[in-house]
């Protein structure tokens, strides 16, 4: 079985420091200063309050699968060659869920509430795309 070979991330002004964090090996938040509110995907303001004082942080990179399907057919290049691959939401210590994929173990071994770490697919490159390893 075959990784996922993701297409290079697009950063905008808003992702710009979530997919260069990334590269770095780290998952890059966003709080806001007003309600203290933790958000992801990036934003300009604050979903919550609507605030502009948004400040990023490196989040721990822990957390737990939320919820997960697993893909048996996608013809789209660099997806293909990965099938059967975990495609899973993972619920951050932090809060935010993420939309990702479970690697490093046998898709049948993945279960809701299991805990994770972040893990990355090409760690020291400007950007990256994070996925998930079980704890
Ligand atoms: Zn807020």
């Amino acid at each position: 079985m075959a990784e996922i070979e993701h297409p290079k991330p697009f950063a905008d002004w808003e992702t710009r420091a979530y997919w260069e964090g990334c590269g770095r090996g780290e998952i890059v938040l966003q709080r806001c200063g007003a309600c203290s509110k933790v958000q992801h995907r990036p934003r300009a303001l604050c979903a919550s309050c609507l605030s502009g004082d948004i400040e990023h942080f490196v989040a721990s990179g822990r957390g737990q699968v939320y919820t997960f399907t697993v893909t048996l057919q996608n013809n789209a290049p660099g997806f293909r060659e990965a099938c059967p691959y975990v495609l899973a939401y993972v619920e951050l210590e932090e809060g935010p869920r993420l939309l990702t994929n479970v690697v490093g173990c046998a898709p049948d071994a993945v279960s809701i509430g299991m805990p994770v770490v972040a893990d990355f697919t090409a760690p020291d490159r400007d950007l990256a795309v994070p996925r998930f390893r079980p704890a």
